[in-house]
């Protein structure tokens, strides 16, 4: 049995105050709730004072990414150990807007993968196809190349640190949720590709999260289907009501 897992990707909102006015709320309503794992992940900047709002609770923390080199000239970027050192456990990885707007590739996102599992942080990796891509029926291709380029050579003791998030980038932000049977087909089909790469044992413990416009009123559905085990949640994760109902209705 998986156990339920919600994330909040709080994307660049909330300076440290209101980051750590947030954070305070989500303990307060669900720190101590024991069915579902909960993460939050703000920006960099508020990472700290979030932790701190959470601290002696359940609710884990995560960056939203980082860089795989441990340090050196690259103006802008964030260390896994940077990530680590400011409390994180885990990492988001590849997320789709970092693909659009920072032309992150599926190599990128392999070395990142391998980097926070070296560093002892939890990857969150994303995946997932365009509306055009969906449209010319490619998805599953799509997809497929995400998993085989992402995991390339990714060892199968190491699988078990990893969280997929399916998250269709038409989805995302956009108010339009995949249906219930939608989300499960693509589902299945990932954790079909884990079986078949690494094998059945390894991909039947695998979480895989659905991302895209989730919300207090369809989480219920989707978290019904046999292959999805929570959420990656954009919008909804920045109100703490929405985020506790949406915790609250995945238990
Ligand atoms: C996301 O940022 O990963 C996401 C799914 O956003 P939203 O819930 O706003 O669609």
């Amino acid at each position: 049995m998986r156990k339920p897992f919600i994330a909040g990707n709080w994307k660049m909102n909330k300076t440290a105050e209101e980051a750590a006015g947030l954070a305070g709320k989500i303990k307060e309503n669900v720190g101590n709730f024991e069915e579902v794992d909960i993460l939050i992940c703000p920006p960099y900047t508020s990472l700290l004072a979030a932790g701190q709002a959470v601290k002696d609770s359940l609710i884990e923390l995560g960056a939203q990414n980082m860089h795989w080199e441990n340090s050196g000239a690259f103006t802008g970027e964030v260390s896994p150990q940077m990530v680590k050192e400011s409390g994180c456990k885990f990492v988001i990885a590849g997320h789709s807007e970092r693909r659009k707007y920072f032309s992150e590739t599926n190599q990128e996102v392999n070395k990142k993968i391998k980097a926070a599992i070296s560093a002892g942080l939890l990857p969150i990796v994303c995946i997932g196809e365009t509306l055009e891509q969906r449209e010319q029926k490619k998805e599953r291709e799509v997809v497929e190349k995400q998993l085989k380029e992402g995991f390339d050579s990714l060892p199968e003791e190491d699988l078990g640190k990893i969280t997929v998030a399916y998250e269709p980038v038409w989805a995302i932000g956009t108010g339009k949720t995949a249906s219930g049977e939608q989300a499960e087909e693509m589902h299945s089909f990932i954790r079909e590709w884990f079986k078949n790469a690494y094998s059945s044992q390894t991909a039947e413990k695998l979480r895989l999260l659905y991302g895209g416009s989730v919300k207090p009123g369809n989480i219920k559905e989707l978290i019904s289907k046999e292959n999805i085990d929570g959420a990656l949640v954009g919008g909804a994760s920045l109100k703490a009501d929405d985020f506790t109902e949406i915790v609250k209705n995945s238990a």
